[in-house]
């Protein structure tokens, strides 16, 4: 068999964990598999070093932020390969460009455009062990980038499907996915299988344990992960496609975002074109816009409001101020302090009911619901940050899944 193993930040923080998922990789090996291995930057080196750029400038340039971070990821594939070397096993380190990893050109956020297998399979062949820099490609004009936070669970699935391997595993520091982060919620039950849609809202509403692109291309090319702790040996939760079966649950899984700030324009003209122009503007800075509410039209103009991630207030304030006037605004505020909840099911297209209870329960924590978004399979709310984890807490409790498993 040939299996990818991802291993986190902090299952390979210190040296001690470093020797530990050596061993675990080694043991995979003498089972008989073809192993990769595609590892994080160390504990907290990514965010280390984001802090270290900014004690020497205000504005770090996007390329340089991706040739300093993609160091990190660097360290820890040298030494788990020392440290696999050390037990005995035949092993080679790989930067992605050395192992094939293509990328666009999007600094900060690429985009894993292909991989040339080659180099891998002739390690593999040779019966090495080959250690991936997870988060990192090669752009065409020969730089470095890196896949955006959490982007090396995306290396990890990419390298999976473009070898065609038969298992894709994610090491991390909780024993898998979580009926909510269970950080926030002591009482929060694994799952043993999640589908990939409903793991893909999940992850894109904010629960880092997958990175949201790695459950896209997962689903895409049908690849089933497994998370899994990389302190024992427990099973994990297998994310995969659905099981066809009735559902029992309507919601299975809260989840929270504090990644969010809000934009309101006051008093724009109520006309054609207005939103176009005031959301082409907020693209051309490359800002990603989430949940958008246009308020009821009085005497011809109404209010606009919109999230964004709070790393890009910045930006989507300097194009607010640019286009404010064009869009005949009288004014604008901001909040980046608040905080996104969501509940996520596919049990819940065909229930009705699910939106107002969720907005009942908020109501009896005195929680003020500030914005509203649903889909098919999922229902958010802004809230403020202060309030974010006892509304976690209390849609835990309301949705039963405090009680799952009992
Ligand atoms: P790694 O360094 O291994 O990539 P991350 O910190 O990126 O680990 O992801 C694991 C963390 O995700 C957990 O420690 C947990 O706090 C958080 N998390 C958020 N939501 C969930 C969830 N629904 N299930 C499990 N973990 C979650
Ligand atoms: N080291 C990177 C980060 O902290 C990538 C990853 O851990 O997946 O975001
Ligand atoms: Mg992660």
């Amino acid at each position: 068999m040939l299996i990818v193993h991802k291993y986190g930040g902090s299952s390979v923080a210190h040296a001690s964990r470093i020797k530990q998922v050596a061993a675990r990789v080694w043991q995979a090996r003498r089972e008989g598999n073809d192993v990769v291995v595609v590892v994080s930057a160390m504990g907290d080196t990514t965010d280390d070093l984001i802090a270290l750029a900014g004690q020497v400038t205000a504005e770090p340039g996007k390329r340089e932020m991706d040739q300093l971070l993609s160091t990190g990821e660097q360290v820890s594939i040298a030494l788990l390969t020392m440290a696999l070397q050390a037990l005995g096993a035949d092993a080679v380190s790989l930067t992605g460009r050395q192992a094939g990893i293509a990328t666009d050109g999007v600094y900060g956020k690429a985009a894993i455009t292909g991989i040339d297998t080659g180099r891998l399979r002739d390690e593999l062949a040779a019966g090495r062990i080959a250690v991936v820099a997870g988060f990192q490609g090669l752009a065409p004009n020969g730089d470095v980038t890196t896949l955006g936070r959490g982007g090396s669970d995306t290396t990890a699935v990419a390298l999976a499907i473009a070898l065609r391997a038969d298992r894709c595993e994610i090491f991390t520091d909780v024993e898998g996915v979580y009926t909510a982060d269970p950080r926030v919620v002591p009482e929060a039950k694994k799952l043993p299988l999640i589908s990939y849609d409903e793991m893909l809202e999940l992850a894109s509403l904010g629960a880092v344990v997958l990175h949201p692109r790695s459950v896209e291309l997962a689903k895409l090319h049908g690849l089933p992960l497994v998370v899994r702790s990389s302190f024992n040996n427990k099973p994990g939760t297998f994310v995969r496609g659905d099981s066809g079966m009735e559902r029992t649950h309507l919601v299975s899984g809260v989840a929270h975002d504090l990644n969010v700030a809000k934009v309101g324009l006051f008093d724009v003209l109520d006309q054609p074109g207005i939103a176009h122009r005031l959301f082409a503007a907020l693209a051309a800075e490359q800002v990603n816009v989430d949940m958008i509410i246009q308020g009821a039209t009085r005497n011809g103009q109404n209010d606009i409001a919109f999230t964004v991630k709070r790393d890009d207030l910045k930006r989507a304030l300097a194009a607010v101020e640019a286009i404010k006037e064009a869009v005949g605004a009288k004014g604008y505020t901001y909040d980046d302090h608040v905080g996104k909840v969501s509940i996520v099911g596919a049990g819940m297209v065909t229930r009705p009911g699910v939106a107002a209870a969720m907005f009942e329960a908020l109501a009896a924590e005195g929680i003020n619901i500030e914005m509203i978004s649903t889909s098919e399979i999922k229902v958010s709310c802004i809230v403020k940050e202060a309030e974010v984890p006892r509304a976690v807490r209390a849609l835990h409790r309301r949705f039963g899944l405090d009680a799952l498993g009992k």
